[in-house]
């Protein structure tokens, strides 16, 4: 039996995260949170514990969770600037994910879960489609039991235009990796779904859709980021994109929504009346200049909005604190309301409740998973605070995840990484990111022959 104690800490608890202590303690006994309070610890608990953490300047919360992500972009990172989404997909993400290879997606899935956790971050949803054998999703996972992440791995599909795909071979590939993820360990769960409406078929969505219902799996795809996508779409099926998802039985609380930038109210009616999660990417969004979600009118329907970073190439970041501070500005000034998205309630955002499993507390609540990420706000930059979960929202430049604790083990121990060499990972990959660009015709600054070896690393890592 293992036993993580943090004393001395302001936590805050609880699936709302309303209920907070300025000074208090918890108790992790193997995977679970096994006790929590107010006050000091009792002193059988501190002499019994056998690892205690300060808590002095630290903030206790449920672990973080990025909840849009492609790992297999860490390698993108800074390619597209200035470019749209169709031209980022066409000029820089599709023709360096289709040079890499099962080991870049190793080492890129890698580096993005290092960045991940350094952000505080306990859970991701990898949403993953990469043109490789069905080993490389082995990978994916494996990183994620590696650095000691939870990971829902979306299978991500389309079966029109590029990269397009049978179905048959569809549902072969997801059906390994459903069994792959009963048989494996218990951070790696499975999700599915397509890339986007514009990319897929009637038949496909019917199909798929039905697939992973079957077996309790989430939906997870990008809907109405771009106007131009929603104008093709509708060109084609004479429906707005979350309109003919309804009209197909593709709605549902077992369904992600990722982006819904172009959304009418019409549209957002039939989300809340589905049940579905929207997934805000609002980093991204201002990225690709792809425009602003209309968060606010979701709130007001009730509609659960979570938040993601989305991949590095149209972000160039995992900084989830970053993409929580740029939603709740966002929110305000779209609906011009300061009182839009107070900080509890942008903290929901980050928090797991979608991902629990059913019957499990969420937040930090006896029997809960340990899933905790502690922030050092103890910088300059913090001190004089009155409010520290407002000080996480809006100044995540003077919060500093500091320790990140995963099914009951420490996985970021006081700004390590304990699952990994960080150093040797960050060479690897700078080396790796040079023959991809090499094979994928891409130019880089390391091809001017005026710099040295040392002034080389086109992948900043951290
Ligand atoms: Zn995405």
């Amino acid at each position: 039996m293992s036993s993580i104690l943090i004393k001395d800490a302001y936590v805050i608890t609880g699936n709302d995260l309303q209920d907070s202590y300025v000074c208090g303690w918890v108790l992790v006994i193997d995977s679970k949170v096994a006790a929590h309070a107010s006050g000091a610890v009792p002193h059988e608990l501190l002499a019994s514990a056998e690892r205690v953490l300060e808590g002095k300047g630290i903030l206790v919360m449920p672990g973080f969770v990025n909840s849009h992500t492609h790992l297999s972009q860490t390698f993108v990172r800074g390619r597209a600037d200035g470019l749209n989404l169709l031209e980022a997909l066409r000029e820089v993400i599709w023709p360096i994910q289709s040079a890499m290879t099962a080991e870049d997606v190793r080492l890129a899935s890698l580096l993005g879960l290092v960045e991940n956790l350094r952000s505080g971050v306990t859970s991701v949803i990898e949403h993953n489609k990469i043109p490789y054998p069905a080993s490389s999703l082995d990978h994916v996972a494996e990183s994620a039991v590696q650095v000691g992440m939870r990971m829902c791995l979306v299978r991500g599909w389309a079966d029109l235009g590029e990269g397009a795909e049978r179905i048959e071979t569809i549902i072969d590939s997801a059906a390994r990796l459903y069994e792959r993820c009963r048989a494996g360990s218990d951070l790696v769960s499975m999700g599915f779904g397509p890339m986007a409406p514009w990319r897929c078929s009637e038949n496909s969505i019917r199909t798929l859709v039905r697939w992973a219902r079957d077996r309790g799996l989430p939906t997870h795809m990008h809907v109405a980021e771009t106007q131009q996508e929603v104008r093709a779409h509708k060109r084609r099926t004479g429906l707005r994109p979350i309109e003919w998802l309804y009209s197909l039985d593709a709605l549902g609380p077992d369904v992600q929504l990722v982006h819904c930038v172009w959304v009418t109210d019409h549209e957002l009616d039939l989300i809340a009346r589905s049940g579905a999660t929207v997934i805000h990417c609002p980093v991204s969004n201002m990225y690709l200049a792809a425009g602003i979600a209309p968060v606010y009118k979701m709130l007001e329907r009730n509609i659960s909005v979570k938040l993601g970073t989305d991949g590095q190439a149209t972000n160039n970041s995992q900084n989830v604190l970053e993409t929580l501070k740029c939603a709740v500005l966002l929110a305000r000034t779209r609906a011009k309301n300061p009182r839009v998205l107070p900080t509890q309630k942008a903290l929901t955002m980050i928090n797991g409740e979608h991902l629990a499993p059913p019957n499990t507390p969420s937040g930090i609540a006896v029997g809960s998973r340990a899933d905790l990420t502690l922030v050092d706000l103890s910088a300059a930059r913090n001190l004089a605070i009155d409010d520290p979960a407002s000080s996480l929202v809006h100044n995540h430049a003077g919060a500093l995840p500091h320790t990140v604790i995963v099914n009951g083990k420490i996985v970021l121990d006081a700004g390590k990484v304990v699952g990994l060499d960080e150093v040797a990972l960050i060479r690897e990959c700078s080396s790796a990111a040079q023959q991809l660009f090499r094979r994928a015709g891409i130019t880089t600054r390391a091809s001017n022959p005026g710099l040295s070896g040392n002034e080389r690393p086109v992948v900043s890592a951290l």
